[in-house]
């Protein structure tokens, strides 16, 4: 029997690019030897994606639609894509194109091979503008620095999993605030990297302000180290440190404590402002826990499609 291979899509706002995603992709997709499938998981859409998916469907037996109730993100629609695949092998990726269809042979050559992680890693990414992508080169500098799972850098949420490692993604990593390409990289089995050129995307813009990346990079930190939870010790050694300094300066000194107000109201600030942050910080382990505790649920499907 022919392998499946099922190429999960998130799709949110993207009319102006789905047609041309699906013409670029069925050609690539009938010339490799498995069977496929794509799984458009619709993301809340306010445009007219969904009718778009809809008559693709309706032509094509090879098209699947999952539709959310509203937008709960790209993480929670590339899980959900996930969880209605029953296949072999599942490539995530963009309806933009940036992630190119034309690297699937090489893909399917290697689950055939025994790969059960395949990594994308970009080498370059022109859309993105020089701040994003070196807001993205520090990201992953500093989660490699705190965390022990160790990052692919520039890995992009186009990635390929074999069925096997799929089923570990369904079952074991439900949290709720989501990473996926982490978790894809720290699950283990047979990993290997592809590099890949990103290409600008076809039409409309991109979903993720800076802002939206910037609380996405700050729940990463949060979710895959606890680092920043043992910072308040060393800030705790830093002031002890300072106060016994200070406290043999004033004793020895042969004026006596000089009056200082600027340096006790600066001294202030700069401690309450460690103080702050470390509560801040707390707050962000605190928020995580909070959601986690919750256990809302990571998408709701409304409607399916060749399902
Ligand atoms: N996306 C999604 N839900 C969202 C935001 C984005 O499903 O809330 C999809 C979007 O349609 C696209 C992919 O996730 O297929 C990546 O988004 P985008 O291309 O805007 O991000 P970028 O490539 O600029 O990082
Ligand atoms: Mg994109």
């Amino acid at each position: 029997m022919k392998k499946l291979l099922s190429v999960v899509v998130s799709v949110y706002n993207e009319e102006a690019a789905l047609e041309k995603f699906y013409r670029e992709a069925i050609p690539v997709l009938e010339k490799i030897s498995w069977d496929y499938q794509i799984v458009f998981v619709n993301d809340g859409s306010r445009d007219r994606s969904l009718e778009i998916l809809k008559s693709l469907a309706e032509n094509d037996d090879h098209v699947k639609i999952v539709s959310f109730s509203r937008n709960f993100g790209h993480e929670a629609a590339m899980i959900a894509g996930i969880d209605y695949s029953q296949a072999d092998g599942i490539i995530c990726m963009d309806a933009d194109l940036q992630h190119p269809v034309e690297c699937i042979p090489e893909i399917i050559k290697n689950l055939e091979e025994g790969a059960q992680v395949i990594n994308m890693v970009r080498t370059k990414n022109e859309s993105a503008g020089w701040f994003k992508n070196l807001a993205s080169t520090a990201f992953y500098k500093l989660i490699n620095m705190l965390s022990d799972v160790k990052f692919e850098s520039n890995a992009s949420d186009f990635f390929a999993v074999s069925g096997r490692v799929a089923q570990v993604l369904k079952k074991d990593y439900r949290e709720k605030i989501r990473f996926l390409r982490g978790y894809v990289q720290s699950v283990g089995f047979k990993k290997i990297v592809i590099e890949y050129e990103a290409h600008p995307r076809i039409a409309g813009e991109s979903k993720y302000s800076i802002r939206k990346l910037f609380q996405f990079s700050v729940n990463t930190i949060v979710c895959f180290s606890n680092l920043p939870l043992k910072l308040g010790v060393f800030a705790g050694l830093f002031a002890g440190v300072l106060g016994v300094l200070v406290l043999v300066y004033t004793l020895f000194t042969r004026n006596g404590a000089p009056s200082g107000y600027a340096t006790i109201v600066i001294l202030n600030c700069f401690m309450f402002a460690i103080l702050f942050l470390l509560v801040g910080i707390i707050g962000e382990y605190i928020a995580i826990l909070f959601a986690e505790l919750k256990d809302r649920p990571i998408y709701i499907v409304e409607e399916t499609q060749n399902l």
